[in-house]
């Protein structure tokens, strides 16, 4: 935090501040037909699969390219904290910071989940989210966050001294080793930073850290997106709950959330450009 300052201010100060904001990344390079034509092919999705993830667990679903899947609320606001692979190949997987330095802190439709490098490429575009009313309140927060990562065990331990297995890491980790039958510390290696879906959060104006608020989600709620590649996603109920009080612990009342998978009839899909993985050469600069 830049709140303690013990350097002396320079005698040129005016000079050095106030420079005008430059946006990093401009994104509009990105935009392209596909949200038009898939907020037509929506109006057509069936419905194939569902899962339903218990409180204080993880789940993993498959999502074939092409087709949707959605977060939904269905008992109580609930935080989902959600991971995403390639399915054939779990070292391209979600890439919470980049995502975050194209589209900011909060995302939404339109946006998409960009994967890890040296792919980098969009995972899934979100197509429709029933609380793209709330917008940014006047302590700066939204919904559906890039800026936290996921309650962990490790920072848990560091803060309170204790031992809790049921923080969304642990959650995912469970998941991923059943799902790819794998020992439960290589999976936690590539668990990554979600995206918490219906969370309600934001930096302090004064200090900038990172906070949160009872989450606005409710039953009948849900985050829509279109699948770019095949998928494998694992979501987790955050013991958080609607992450109004505290996570990393069993006190905040839990509710369950449902994933459901759609298809659609290819014909609707005319025009729609799926993202490819990066054409960069990885030469990095090593030969000519
Ligand atoms: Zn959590």
């Amino acid at each position: 935090m830049k709140i303690k300052k013990f350097s002396k201010k320079p005698k040129n100060l005016n000079e050095r501040l106030g420079a005008k904001p430059i946006i990093c990344y401009p994104n509009e390079n990105l935009e392209n037909e596909n949200l038009k034509l898939l907020h037509n092919a929506r109006k057509y999705i069936e419905k194939i699969n569902e899962v339903i993830i218990p409180p204080r667990d993880a789940k993993t679903f498959n999502v074939k390219s092409g087709n949707f899947f959605r977060i939904e609320s269905i008992e109580g606001p609930q935080v989902g904290d959600l991971n995403l692979f390639q399915a054939n190949n779990l070292d391209e997987k979600f890439y919470s910071g980049k995502t975050r330095a194209l589209y900011g802190t909060h995302i939404s439709v339109g946006d998409k989940m960009l994967s890890s490098f040296p792919y980098l490429r969009s995972l899934a575009t979100i197509t429709w989210d029933t609380l793209d009313w709330y917008g940014y309140d006047k302590d700066g927060a939204s919904v559906h966050d890039v800026i936290g990562t996921r309650c962990d065990p490790y920072t848990s331990k560091l803060l309170s001294g204790d031992d809790y297995h049921y923080c969304c890491h642990s959650n995912l980790s469970r998941a991923l080793a059943k799902e790819k039958k794998i020992n439960i510390n290589d999976a936690e290696k590539i668990v990554h930073d979600v995206l918490n879906v219906f969370m309600l959060t934001g930096f302090t104006n004064d200090t900038k850290q990172y906070f949160m608020k009872s989450s606005p989600a409710r039953p009948g709620d849900y985050l829509e997106f279109f699948a770019e590649t095949d998928l494998l996603g694992v979501l987790s109920t955050c013991p958080g709950g609607d992450c109004g009080s505290e996570h990393s612990s069993d006190v905040a009342k839990c509710y369950p959330l449902k994933v459901t998978i759609w298809n659609v009839d290819k014909e609707y899909l005319n025009g729609v450009r799926l993202s490819n993985i990066s054409s960069y050469n990885r030469n990095h600069g090593l030969a000519k």
